[in-house]
Parts: structure tokens; sequence; C-alpha cells
């Protein structure tokens, strides 16, 4: 028995948005919007939309000792997630700087903070959460290292799902344990290389399962998403919406497919429910806050 259906191994960001007329160039200053603070990253975004779906969660990340990490803290907690790993101090949290125009087009900068310091050691040393959780779910906004190493404590029989965003090349140590490799058409392109030089998405999945996972997600937005595994690919249509905001819509996808082949369900099936999770995202601003409960995903 596992006390977790998920662990989420991943980022906690504070993100700092400011609505402006116009993104500042080199050297300018430009006024903004007052200050709005939403707690984000990756991992911290997963572990909220597993737990609102109703997951038994839990999050292993690093954060400051400081207000952002008091505030991502309590959004975990107010969503049902089990912080215990949430290991405090080292860096200060992580943070997105992001300036939005009105047309909606922003400029990020990303400081890692605390996110960075989340070492090997200390994923070794939580290797009792990881081996106690069915699925453990990983992203890139930690030391890729500390990504191996929770491979390496996985108990036998559980299931890792990796996001590799932000993209790069993996160790096949990695992409081995995959069960699926989730992807959108950038990180495809990326981790593919040349080889992804005018293919279809059929064609990206086809080229990553080939380089070792048991199976490949590849996620199309508004196209929805494609599956493969050795027992061939599936198209997964979309659900359609009146889409406001995509942001988070990769992770709540991301966070209901682990959760939902955890319980058994075949990838193409989980896939599926993971399409209409995203799809609800969509209809509402932001990301935390746009995460459905299981209840709002049937009424869909
Ligand atoms: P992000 O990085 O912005 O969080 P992503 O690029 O990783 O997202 P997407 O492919 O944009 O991931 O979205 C994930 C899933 O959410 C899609 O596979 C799809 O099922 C659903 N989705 C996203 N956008 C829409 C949309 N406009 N309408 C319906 N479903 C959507």
């Amino acid at each position: 028995m596992y006390d977790y259906d998920l662990l989420v191994v991943g980022s906690a960001n504070a993100d700092l948005v400011i609505g402006v007329e116009r993104r500042p160039g080199a050297g300018e200053t430009v006024l903004g919007s007052d200050l709005a603070v939403h707690p984000g990253g990756k991992g911290a975004n997963q572990a909220v939309a597993a737990a609102r779906l109703g997951a038994r969660t839990a999050l292993l990340a690093r954060v400051g000792d400081d207000a952002h990490g008091g505030l991502l803290l309590d959004s975990q907690r107010s969503a049902g997630v089990d912080t215990a790993g949430v290991l405090v101090g080292g860096a200060p949290t992580g943070v997105a700087l992001i300036t939005v125009d009105p047309s909606g087009d922003n400029s990020i900068v990303v400081s890692p903070g605390a996110n960075g310091r989340l070492t090997p050691a200390d994923v070794r040393a939580a290797a009792g959460l990881v081996r106690a959780s069915r699925v453990v779910s990983a992203q890139l906004e930690i030391p890729l290292e500390s990504v191996v190493e929770a491979v390496r404590a996985l108990a036998e029989g559980s299931r890792f799902v990796l996001n590799p965003s932000p993209p790069r090349p993996l160790p096949d140590e990695v992409l081995a344990a995959c069960d699926p490799l989730i992807v959108n058409e950038h990180e495809a392109k990326v981790i593919l290389g040349d080889t992804a030089a005018g293919g279809t998405p059929d064609d990206w999945a086809r080229a990553l399962l080939a380089r070792g996972p048991r199976s490949v997600v590849v996620t199309l937005g508004a196209e929805g998403a494609l599956v493969a595994s050795a027992r061939g690919t599936a198209r997964i249509a979309a659900v359609r919406v009146d889409a406001v905001d995509t942001t988070g819509a990769g992770d709540a996808f991301t966070a209901a497919l682990a959760w939902r082949l955890g319980t058994g369900a075949p990838l193409a099936e989980a896939a599926a429910y993971a399409a209409q999770v995203g799809a609800v995202a969509v209809t509402r601003r932001g990301a935390q806050a746009s995460f459905p409960t299981a209840a709002e995903v049937d009424a869909l």
C-alpha cells in the first residue's frame, strides 16, 4: 500500500505579475499596475492540481525562509497537499518576475532561488517519501541530478512521469524510467534536436519513444494530445471550450494524467481525462486558481 497517490518532485515559485502598457526596452523604466503575487512553479502547480482532483498528494520541494515561501506553503496546504517534504531555507524562494502587456504578451525573468538548492542529497534524505508514492512526477525547474536521484529512489512497481520543462537533453537513465515522458511541441523539438525538423507530432512521439521511455505523450494545446507506447499511437481529442488563459494547462494535464495512471487507468483513458482537466483550466484565469475539482471535471 502506498501512502500517496502522487508525489511531485519539483519547483515552487512566487509569480510576481505587473500589467504594463508596453514592456520596457533596455535602459527603460515604465510604470505598471499594482503588483499581483500568485503561487506558481511547475512542481507546486502540479501538486495543487492533483490534490484538488482528490489525489493523496505530497510535494518534495525547497522554498526560502521568507514571505513567498509562506505563501507557497499556505497554498499547498489549503489545497490538501502534504508539505512535510517541503524544505525551507538555503536561498530565497524562487521568483518569476512577469510583465504582461494589453495584448497578453509577456516578458519573464526567473530567479530559481531555493529551487536550485533542492539537491540530490535532499532527495536521498526524502527517499522514504519517494518509496511511499504510487506515482512520482518531476519537471526540470530543479537540478537534473536531483531528478536522477528521485528516479533511483523509486519503489518497485511505482511509476515515474516527467515533463521535461524547461527542456534539455536527458540521460538514458531518466528517459528509461519515464512512463510517460510528457512534452509539448517545443520540448519535443529541443529533446530530439535536428531529427525533429519537418516532422509531425506522430513522428516526434515515435522518435522520442525510440530514446527509451516506456510511453510518450505529446500535448498539442487546443488540438489535444497524442499518446504513444509499444502498443501504438492514439490521438486524444481536446474538449472544445472558450479559452481565456492557458497558463498552467500543461501542469493541470500532467497532474491529472499522473494521478489517473496511478489508479490503473490505461494511458489513452488517463490522457482523455487529463484533456478534460486541461480544458477546464483554460476557461479560467491564473494557474493554480484555474485548476478544477473532480466534480467540476465531471460537470464538463
Ligand atoms: P503550458 O506550458 O502553457 O502550461 P503546455 O504547452 O505544456 O502548457 P498544452 O498543450 O498547452 O500544454 O496544454 C495541455 C493540455 O491542455 C492539452 O493537451 C489539451 O488537452 C488541454 N488544452 C490546452 N489548451 C486548450 C484549449 N485551448 N482548449 C482545450 N483544451 C486545451
